[in-house]
């Protein structure tokens, strides 16, 4: 009998489309081998660390050619079958090299081949019995020290060190303090515990009754909860989404299985995050980007050995290894950050319908504002519809009103209207909130001698004047300079700021209203670690009357003293480049509106524009979002734009001014040959941007009604376009379902 050599196919992470053939290491038992193993094999001058894919006897290559493996990482699979496949097919959907998707999807020491670590414990404090019988609310004087005894009661009573210092930032006198009065101790933490395993608050409020949406929408879930099916959970916003997801996540808990509910950003969503840990009784896993490494990589063991009954997190956590996974849960789901936008650009929710739909499980997609696709799988029945049409409790939904501000004097962007009635909620003790999605002072350093503009050395783009730290920046490369002093081109020393940003507005607003405290909530007032929790507590405990900030202040809160929600610019929402800009528009209308009026008192929502009569934002104003959408359908099934059709976009930049379109009319070339009738290529045209960061952009946009030609086309286009010369002179990328054009 002859024995054929065992060759194994790895994927390598590297910007190739190809797999490589190995032979097992020297002496390797080969009843070890399998796929998921993770080895270390020669590549190029270097070592990396790759993935089993099969274990075959035949190679295209000589076998005596082949390099061998250098070393199995481990005996057992970190990744299973299922894992495996889901990423094998998300790789040849958004058409990314499998090798790095495998690698994105472990936490960052497993990608570079180090050993797992759970068993370890880790340095950690805990309460001691006299700090348990600590009152954090008596702590006035003291609230770093009451955050910190919160933080660890809710979490049973023990938190890692580094997740402290993730949660508070550098708090070390804190600790001591606490630890002095003999309340805390130092300890340590076994595996696998620390957050994941919360204790439910003793002082937890029992929980509301369910109304009758609330409960249809938990009985229908329930009654197909074995077998696969997406459900859209379409309810206004404060209509109880989030207490229909907790009973239903208890109930699957009960059943022994694991639920993976993928939420935009933790940061921003501490509230779902917060009564989750307060209710659910199972050990739960957080994966997000302001843990620690180590604390992700635990949180990340938990779910793949099936400890986490409920593992939260943001986009990746969609690959997390979940043995037994029963339900997955989309809150937000027409959230746009759910889309990575660089690399791997896979779409979290929409791989979440497939994971749902390979395992056979329930998947419900949660939103008061759907993205326009889903809307309309609800609407064709491809999904079930469940909607939640009220406010849950005693509150009502705001009124909204539209602002004609076309001849009104404004002051930072205000009117006298807004102004008065922002004046009157406050003098009531109500706390009102002020949106304006930009950041800094204003857009636009401006000469008004010769009309100069401050622009980016390296964009097509305006620079950012932010005067408190005195300087200009880009928002699309991050370059930063010195404000100039005198206009570089007529030297007039009296550089004018035009337009607004939040600083502008927050310095305004504290102007006219020194009376009252105002809180600025946007990128640059929370870059410290922990500082966005610490300002949205104090939000909550009352100590900010007004709170002014971008679309971090939008997002899922709630702040049940807020009665009056102003929108300061709406406009350049309307009349966007981008096909998506009103959709986006009218989803950040209805969120940040759904601030207002979340308790007993009232709310109401004041936009103001200089469109007024705006046939979509009368629509969305006038018969709500559902009808609005409807209507933008319409609208999109006449242009033949998705969801009624298909897209990819391929993007190409360099230094070199010609060399994008010159690839990318090779692209198009290869394309138009191959492709069918029903495909449209539109391009290539330059990015609407087109020079950013110091290189040219453009893009070639493929488009067609029929998914499968599409991605016929790309299985084929994709390997072509690596191997044309023009291709080594750019930076190119493949986007499926993009959804952004910039
Ligand atoms: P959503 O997630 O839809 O915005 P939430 O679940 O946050 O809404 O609910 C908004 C508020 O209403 C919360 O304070 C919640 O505790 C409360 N709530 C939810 N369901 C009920 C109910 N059936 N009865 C009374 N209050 C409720
Ligand atoms: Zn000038
Ligand atoms: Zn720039």
């Amino acid at each position: 009998m002859v024995t054929l050599p065992l060759v194994l196919q790895v994927a390598v992470p590297a910007p190739l489309y190809t797999l490589f053939d190995y032979l097992p290491p020297e002496g390797c038992d080969s009843s070890w081998l399998c796929p998921g193993l993770r080895v270390k094999v020669p590549f190029g001058s270097g070592v990396r660390c790759g993935f089993i894919l099969a274990v075959r006897t035949i190679s295209e290559l000589d076998p005596g050619k082949l390099k061998r493996v250098i070393e199995l990482v481990e005996k057992e699979p970190l990744l299973g079958r299922e894992d495996m496949a889901l990423l094998r097919w998300a790789a040849g959907y958004y058409q990314y090299p499998l090798g790095e998707v495998m690698a994105g999807a472990l936490p960052v020491r497993l990608r570079k081949g180090e050993k797992p670590s759970f068993i370890a414990g880790r340095p950690g404090w805990q309460l001691t019995d006299s700090g348990r019988k600590v009152d954090p609310e008596l702590l006035t004087r003291a609230p770093r020290q009451a955050e910190i005894i919160r933080a660890m009661r809710a979490a049973g009573g023990a938190l890692p060190r580094d997740e402290i210092t993730a949660k508070f930032g550098r708090c070390r006198g804190v600790l001591g303090a606490l630890g002095q009065k003999g309340w805390l101790e130092s300890c340590e933490i076994e595996p696998g515990v620390g957050n994941p395993y919360p204790e439910r608050a003793p002082e937890m409020p029992s929980p509301p009754e369910l109304n009758d949406h609330q409960r249809d929408a938990v009985a229908e879930i329930s009654r197909r909860h074995d077998r696969f099916g997406v459900f859209l959970l379409d309810g206004v916003t404060g209509s109880g989404k989030t207490e229909v997801y907790i009973r239903l996540v208890e109930r699957i808990v009960q059943q022994g299985k694991q639920v993976l509910v993928l939420v935009p950003e933790i940061g921003l969503t501490p509230q779902l995050m917060g009564r989750f840990q307060r209710r659910i009784g199972a050990p739960m896993a957080l994966l997000h980007s302001s843990l620690s490494e180590k604390s992700r990589e635990l949180a990340w063991h938990s779910a793949r050995t099936g400890e986490a009954g409920v593992v939260i997190g943001t986009r990746s956590a969609v690959f997390v290894p979940l043995p037994d996974l029963g339900l997955i849960l989309v809150d937000e789901e027409h959230d746009l950050s759910f889309k990575q936008q660089e690399g791997f650009r896979y779409s979290a929710r929409d791989l979440a319908v497939v994971r749902a739909q390979r395992r056979d499980c329930p998947v419900i997609l949660g939103s008061a504002t759907p993205s326009l696709e889903t809307f309309r799988n609800a609407l064709e029945g491809r999904y079930h519809h469940l909607r939640l049409p009220e406010r849950a409790g005693a509150a009502r939904e705001p009124r909204l009103d539209l602002l004609d501000i076309r001849s009104s004097p404004l002051e930072a962007g205000i009117s006298p209207t807004l102004a008065r009635m922002v004046k009157e909620q406050l003098s009531e003790g109500n706390q009102v909130l002020m949106f304006l999605n930009r950041r800094g002072y204003s857009p636009l350093l401006t000469c008004f001698e010769c009309g100069w503009t401050a622009q980016c050395r390296r964009c097509d783009a305006r620079m950012t004047l932010h005067l408190s730290s005195r300087q200009l920046w880009c928002h699309h490369c991050g370059s930063r300079r010195r404000i100039d002093p005198v206009c570089p081109d007529c030297g007039d020393p009296a550089l004018k700021p035009m337009g607004q940003g939040t600083e502008r507005l927050e310095e305004s607003l504290q102007k006219r209203l020194p009376e009252f405290d105002i809180v600025r909530i946007d990128r640059d007032s929370t870059r410290r670690r922990g500082s966005l929790e610490r300002l949205l507590t104090e939000i909550r405990s009352g100590k900010h009357s007004l709170l002014l900030g971008t679309q971090m202040l939008a997002k899922g809160h709630h702040f049940p003293d807020v009665t009056l929600v102003g929108i300061i610019d709406v406009d350049h929402g309307l009349y966007g480049a981008d096909y998506r800009a009103a959709e986006r528009m009218a989803q950040q209308i209805i969120q940040v509106a759904g601030r207002a009026g979340r308790a007993e008192r009232p709310g109401r929502v004041v936009i103001q524009t200089r469109h007024p009569d705006h046939p979509l934002l009368q629509k969305l104003l006038r018969q709500g979002y559902a009808a609005f959408a409807r209507e933008s359908l319409l609208e999109r099934r006449e242009a033949g734009l998705p969801p009624y059709s298909h897209q990819v976009l391929l993007r190409a930049e360099a230094h070199r001014a010609d060399a994008p379109s010159l690839f990318l009319e090779e692209a198009a070339g290869l394309a138009r040959n191959r492709a069918g009738a029903e495909m449209a290529l539109w391009g290539p045209v330059p990015a609407p941007m087109e020079r950013r960061a110091g290189r040219f952009r453009a893009h070639l946009l493929v488009q067609s009604e029929k998914r499968a030609e599409l991605h016929s086309l790309l299985g084929w286009w994709v390997p072509e376009l690596c191997r044309l010369k023009s291709a080594r002179r750019v930076r190119w990328s493949v986007d499926v379902d993009p959804q952004e054009m910039l």
